[in-house]
């Protein structure tokens, strides 16, 4: 006992100061890959290796569009390798949480030169945008906001709806000592008619789609519901084929997407926060 209590003051606090203070990032880890749209010679080799079709190339006559979805990227790197000229770089990014699934489109318009490569940029259409200020102070009141908004706390069900369970073991590192998601008042329950969110997995599943479309129908309102990773925003490397509906926004209304494959703890408690915030900007007394 006496071992456990010592090992116990010698290890300290564990738990992370996210959202409160900027998030600790090992540098091993991959996120966004960024797109210098201006300086992209040629598309085509990142779209050949780019294994779940994320980016995408269309040309006609003596132009080229290149479109980025990032609710498909798998955050795999490929595309980086495929590019000599350095115009894609991996970064660090993982607050990539947004409302509207447009948000996660880039888009861009080139000319193209004889020899078939980008030539100059024509045109450029944003993507996500920032986490806003606003978002990331929220961290710091959440508890407070919590019980204004709902009245106590914010209890989230969480559906699997046919992933392969990488997102579920960020899902659970959110109750370690680590992450720690109960001291916002937020915790994890067991039925749909006690929740307040849906944390929705998984490309959906035909098998699946039955059992989504009722935990959302048994789960009280005002209700949301966020799409975890590649695969609930749209499939991910499993796409749109005959075992899979290709993500969650084909059943049930999404109200905030959360790239990754799988997005990492802080990623997610980013998105629950936009959730949050898309909560209280729809309650005139919140
Ligand atoms: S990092 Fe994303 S865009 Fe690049 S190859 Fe992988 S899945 Fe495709």
């Amino acid at each position: 006992m006496f071992k456990i209590l010592n090992q116990t003051f010698k290890t300290g606090t564990v738990t992370t100061g996210y959202p409160v203070s900027k998030a600790d990032i090992p540098d091993s880890f991959r996120g966004r890959p960024h797109f210098d749209f201006g300086n992209w010679r040629d598309a085509l080799p990142a779209t050949a290796v780019c294994p779940t079709g994320a980016i995408s190339v269309f040309d006609r006559a003596d132009r080229r569009i290149v479109v980025v979805d990032y609710g498909l990227c798998v955050f795999c790197g490929l595309c980086a390798e495929a590019t000599p000229e350095k115009a894609i770089q991996i970064t660090k990014d993982f607050e990539l949480a947004v409302e509207d699934r447009q948000e996660l489109i880039l888009s861009a318009e080139y000319s193209l030169s004889r020899d078939g490569s980008q030539q100059s940029l024509i045109s450029f259409k944003h993507g996500p945008r920032p986490a806003e200020p606003a978002v990331e102070r929220a961290g710091r009141k959440l508890k407070e906001g919590i019980s204004k908004l709902l009245g106590r706390s914010l209890a989230i069900r969480e559906v699997d709806a046919g992933s392969c369970n990488g997102c579920e073991l960020e899902i659970v590192a959110l109750n370690n000592p680590i992450y720690d998601i109960e001291r916002f008042g937020i915790h994890f329950v067991a039925s749909p008619r006690h929740a307040d969110m849906l944390l929705v997995t998984g490309p959906v599943t035909r098998n699946m789609e039955l059992a989504l479309l009722k935990t959302y129908r048994a789960t009280p309102e005002p209700r949301l519901v966020v799409a975890v990773g590649a695969c609930g925003i749209s499939g991910g490397i499993f796409g749109k084929n005959y075992a899979s509906l290709g993500g969650v926004d084909q059943v049930v209304p999404v109200d905030v997407y959360i790239p990754g494959c799988p997005p990492r703890p802080q990623a997610l408690l980013q998105g629950i926060l936009v959730a949050i915030g898309k909560m209280a900007k729809a309650l005139p007394f919140a």
